[in-house]
């Protein structure tokens, strides 16, 4: 079953709403002459620079994320953001559980299980990071790891729910160090997410599920990585910052 390509740029905290504006326009610019349409295109900037981008894609087929989401309707939750907030600013996908909420912010999987579920109740499509730790890889735990994850952030989802979200596996080694897992370290990881998922969910929603890597991926290694069975896109950090080398990793990704 081919699964359509889904590459998503994580900003971080970077690009305020002038310079998201630009790197959108940079975008649109190489728009007709590229083949990113091929592949779903995601951009997921900082909370006070989605209102500029919302704008800047309409009339392409960039979609925007958010990086994060609050399980609560509305409230006491300072520095938090709710669903309902991030529906009404034009976002339609949201991340969850970056290594980098876990590791900075307590991120645990019962928070991800209740922002996943928040997303899901309000129509965003969930992007939920799994990964390991190196010394968790450097002691044969990998797979332990993201069986743990996977079980408890997709706790008490529905099969139905569960086809709509993506996976992103983001070995914490590789992101933001240069250093990208081979296509075969990757592939062996996402044939063991698919595999949790079918035991969870059935094979039918297994093999739905898009599941993207990140880790460094950029236009050099996207190809390699992409071609692979179980690799269906990328979640990408340091390179989403630049147009011209976003559209060359999409292109890579596409096989062009
Ligand atoms: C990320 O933050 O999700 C990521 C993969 O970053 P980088 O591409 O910079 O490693």
């Amino acid at each position: 079953m081919a699964r359509k390509v889904i590459i998503a740029g994580n900003w971080k905290m970077n690009k305020n709403a002038a310079e998201g504006k630009a790197l959108i326009e940079d975008l649109k610019a190489a728009c007709g002459k590229c083949c990113c349409c091929e592949a779903d295109v995601v951009v997921c900037p900082p909370f006070t620079t989605i209102g500029a981008v919302v704008e800047a894609v309409k009339g392409t087929a960039i979609k925007v994320g958010a990086q994060n989401i609050h399980w609560a309707d509305n409230g006491a939750f300072t520095g938090e953001i709710s669903g309902d907030m991030l529906k009404n600013a034009g976002v339609e996908y949201v991340i969850i559980g970056h290594s980098e909420r876990r590791q900075y912010f307590g991120e645990t999987d019962a928070t991800v299980n209740a922002r996943l579920k928040a997303a899901l109740k309000y129509d965003l499509i969930p992007i939920v990071c799994v990964g390991e730790l190196l010394d968790e890889r450097e002691s044969g735990k990998t797979e332990e790891v993201l069986t743990r994850q996977i079980k408890g952030g997709f706790a008490d989802i529905s099969a139905e729910d569960m086809a709509k979200t993506i996976v992103a596996y983001e070995p914490v080694w590789a992101i933001g160090t240069g250093k990208t897992a081979t296509p075969d370290i990757a592939q062996a990881a996402h044939k063991h997410i698919r595999k949790e998922i079918a035991a969870l969910f059935g094979e039918e929603v297994a093999e739905k599920v898009r599941i993207q890597y990140g880790g460094s991926m950029k236009a050099s290694n996207a190809r390699e990585l992409v071609a692979q069975k179980d690799i269906d896109g990328g979640l990408i950090g340091g390179a989403a910052l630049k147009a011209a080398d976003f559209l060359d990793l999409i292109k890579e990704a596409l096989g062009k």
